[in-house]
């Protein structure tokens, strides 16, 4: 409960973006402050303690709260990355945008087999971008340990495309 209200504090809603209608919650107030950043990347990870070997920040605010929760819990960061960034041999999942597709990558090989990877990401709206890093981990030979997010914009139903397959964790709903 404390987490919930520290973080909250710090959380900007902001109408209208990035187009009208959107209610855009942004963390970057949350990542500033660092009571409220530190408690946040505690409150990722403790549900599933000792339950996940890896952290996978989905880019760019996954990175900055699975590192985070990294350096607190001794566990390693595997890069979920947008297409085309990563140097060498790599997986590729697409998913579905509002408008058209994008893709997400890891590196093959970059954890041993049977890793237990938590996937962590800032919002959790349609579980697209959620449904594909897992979809990766999978395919890697690894197993999703849980999926774990700052926000969850329960109306856009992500809990419900992923529920029954992953233990998903949300720090905040709306
Ligand atoms: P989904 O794939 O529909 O679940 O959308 C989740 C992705 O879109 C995440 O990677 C988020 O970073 C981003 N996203 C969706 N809604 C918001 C929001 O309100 N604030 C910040 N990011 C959002």
């Amino acid at each position: 409960a404390q987490v919930r209200e520290l973080v909250e504090s710090k959380l900007a809603t902001i109408p209208d973006f990035p187009e009208p209608g959107v209610l855009f919650r942004d963390l970057t107030p949350v990542f500033a402050d660092g009571p409220a950043f530190h408690a946040l990347a505690e409150a990722l990870t403790a549900p599933f303690a000792g339950r996940f070997d890896v952290l996978a920040g989905v880019e760019a605010r996954g990175f900055l709260l699975a590192g985070a929760a990294s350096a607190l819990c001794g566990a390693g960061v595997l890069p979920v990355r947008k297409a085309g960034k990563l140097p060498r041999a790599v997986l590729r999942e697409e998913y579905d945008l509002e408008y058209g597709t994008a893709a997400l990558e890891v590196h093959e090989g970059e954890l041993p087999p049977g890793s237990r990877v938590l996937i962590v990401d800032d919002v959790l709206a349609t579980g697209g971008t959620v449904g594909a890093a897992a979809r990766l981990v999978e395919r890697a030979g690894w197993t999703v340990a849980g999926v774990s997010v700052a926000i969850e914009l329960e109306a856009l139903g992500g809990r419900g495309m992923l529920a029954g397959r992953y233990d998903v964790h949300s720090v905040l709903r709306y």
